[in-house]
């Protein structure tokens, strides 16, 4: 069973690693290229955008891919709106495999906004030291605020450079462990995180050391599978221009393996003994 997975995340990196041990499926995994060195793969790899939902249904259609993976980012929302239309116009059934967010809990001080344009807005006129844990391409908006002192770290280096007077620039891969987080909060005199609710123990380190250390997150609200250019129709149930909801949606990569096994089953079902697709 051929399978297409759309990664850039652990959790398709951990699947890939999974389903390449299975002679039963042969997995290709896509990335969108935004970082220089990815991790290493454990099956093949197809870097780049595929040209929207056309595109990547053509795909499907002409590697013959039976089974869609969506287990990219929770704020990956185009690419999920894509795969959605995608397999719809291809007739392939689409699994997503979403992270749970992550759900405060008691000591927590996060304050919830829609993007990072209001949390500049919330981070206020007073000067602060800000740990900017958002993707490199995300924080141009705090260019806004140059009264603030930034750390920000990401994958590859920020280029360009926030135009800010004080902005400190760290380049790291996670996971990142809460006591490593606790100490890099403590040695740069933080005093307020701007994070994504990414979910997952990866990253969750920083929200931990928050905690301890009593700092407040400016959270920036997940986008819903909606916010990546489909629309509902009015009874809310369906998509409309060729939209539809995935066949089913997990939260982890073990319900995954066990979704797949299932279709599996199905798919030899719909095969001759010759492997011809008859239905
Ligand atoms: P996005 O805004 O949803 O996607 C923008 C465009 O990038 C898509 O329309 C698609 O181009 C292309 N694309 C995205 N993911 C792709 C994939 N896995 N394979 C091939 N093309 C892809 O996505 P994004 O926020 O830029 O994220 C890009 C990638 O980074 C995703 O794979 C995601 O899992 C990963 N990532 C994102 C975040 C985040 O916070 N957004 C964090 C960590 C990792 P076409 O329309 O031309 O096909």
């Amino acid at each position: 069973m051929r399978i297409l997975i759309l990664g850039g995340t652990a959790e398709a990196r951990h699947l890939a690693g999974l389903l390449a041990r299975r002679a039963e499926f042969s997995t290709i995994l896509s990335l969108a290229g935004r970082t220089a060195a990815p991790a290493g793969q454990p099956v093949p790899v197809r870097v780049g955008g595929f040209g929207g939902a056309a595109g990547l249904a053509g795909y499907l259609e002409t590697e013959r891919v039976d089974v869609l993976i969506d287990a990219t980012h929770p704020y990956a929302a185009t690419i999920s709106a894509n795969a959605a239309r995608a397999a719809a116009l291809a007739g392939r059934p689409l699994l997503a495999l979403r992270r749970p967010p992550w759900v405060a809990i008691e000591g927590d001080r996060w304050i919830e906004v829609g993007d990072a344009v209001e949390a500049v807005q919330t981070l206020g006129e007073a000067p602060r030291a800000v740990f900017l844990a958002l993707g490199r391409q995300e924080i141009a908006p705090f260019t806004a605020a140059p009264q603030h002192r930034y750390l920000v770290r990401s994958v590859d280096p920020v280029e360009p450079r926030l135009s800010v007077p004080h902005a400190i620039y760290i380049t790291a891969r996670g996971p990142f462990a809460e006591a490593d987080e606790r100490a890099l909060l403590a040695r740069h005199g933080i005093d307020a995180i701007v994070a994504k609710n990414s979910g997952g123990e990866a990253s969750y380190g920083k929200i931990a050391a928050a905690r301890a250390l009593g700092v407040p997150v400016v959270m920036l609200r997940r986008p819903s599978p909606d916010d990546g250019g489909g629309r509902r129709t009015e009874d809310g149930r369906n998509w409309d221009v060729g939209h539809r909801d995935p066949s089913a949606v997990v939260a982890t990569v073990a319900e995954a393996m066990s979704w797949l096994n299932h279709a599996l089953a199905s798919f030899r079902r719909r095969t001759t003994v010759d492997g011809e697709r008859i239905a």
